[in-house]
């Protein structure tokens, strides 16, 4: 069983991440800035959301959450159905659906027409995951490294390796490629560790990696902590999209931890490009180690977005899942 302490940041991943991908929307593919203009929760972007709302990253991470609570945390074929269910209904309307996700999604769908079935399944999606690899030539999009918040908290109580491979699951559902599997993995475990200690360590994973995997990333962790989240301007790729969120927590880590959030998430902004998805995963992350008490209460009361949720909801999904 968690502490109240290790509760209130299973919170903070789940609510981190949807305030920073709501702090994020109104600048998405803007280029970088600096401290001279403030960062709030503007609205707009791409979606025109409204002050507050989360995008498509908070979204697709509600699903996963919706399906780990209803399963109690077990990656069933059940769990990854409702996933991929839900996202496919979700992106006939959702205004920011990333174009891989949106590509397999569809790819899915005329898989099962041509079987016969009218609803796809969690293996539609995987083959048209690696389809849509094939004929595009990548698939490393960030589009599965910014849901991650919720594998960790349905897989509290698992050891890491477990951690790190239902994240792997979950990506391959939209992400053939392996690196959009290894940074879900190295993310996850890292908030399962946050949760647990409070501490941010984004190193935890590497021992679960090969060497020559382990020694690919160790040296992009370091190369984010020597940098500024500006440098990494192809954040749209899942492994800058890690080093930019990566480096806007760990260049910025001065204060009580309640200012370092916020220090945190507005740098993951300011970095330009894919701003509500590195805001989010960042958020997800720090939010872990800091807990939903670290996170100004303004953005708690702002946010809301995609079915029709607050932070309210948020918080009863995440307890949902960590309560099992
Ligand atoms: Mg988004």
């Amino acid at each position: 069983m968690l502490s109240e302490a290790q509760i209130d940041r299973s919170l903070g991943s789940m609510i981190g991440m949807a305030c920073g991908d709501a702090l994020g929307a109104g600048y998405e593919f803007q280029p970088a800035f600096g401290k001279q203009f403030p960062v709030s929760m503007i609205g707009g972007g791409l979606g025109d959301f409204a002050k507050g709302e989360w995008t498509d990253d908070t979204s697709m991470a509600i699903v996963i959450a919706q399906a780990l609570a209803e399963s109690q945390g077990e990656l069933s074929d059940a769990a990854l159905d409702y996933m991929v269910r839900t996202w496919a209904e979700w992106a006939l309307t959702a205004p920011d659906v990333g174009n891989q996700t949106r590509a397999v999604l569809s790819s899915a769908q005329s898989l099962a027409q041509a079987d016969g079935r009218t609803e796809i399944s969690w293996q539609d999606a995987m083959k048209s995951s690696e389809l849509v690899h094939q004929r595009t030539g990548r698939s490393g999009g960030n589009g599965s490294l910014m849901r991650t918040a919720p594998v960790a908290l349905a897989f509290h109580e698992h050891d890491e390796h477990e951690t790190y491979e239902a994240a792997v699951r979950v990506s391959e559902l939209t992400h053939f490629d392996i690196e959009a599997g290894e940074a879900c993995g190295l993310w996850t475990v890292a908030i399962q560790h946050a949760i647990h200690t409070g501490e941010l360590d984004l190193r935890r994973g590497l021992k679960l990696l090969e060497s020559d995997r382990a020694s690919v990333w160790s040296r992009r962790i370091e190369s984010a902590e020597l940098g500024t989240p500006a440098q990494f301007t192809q954040n749209g790729w899942v492994v800058e999209a890690l080093q930019s969120a990566w480096c806007s927590i760990s260049t910025t880590s001065n204060g009580r931890p309640s200012e370092h959030l916020v220090a945190a998430l507005e740098a993951a902004v300011r970095g330009g490009q894919d701003t509500d998805t590195v805001a989010a995963i960042a958020g997800s992350l720090i939010g872990a180690a800091y807990g939903k008490a670290a996170i100004p209460t303004q953005w708690q009361t702002s946010i809301h977005g995609w079915p029709g949720l607050r932070a309210k909801e948020l918080e009863e999904l995440s307890l949902a899942l960590t309560s099992h």
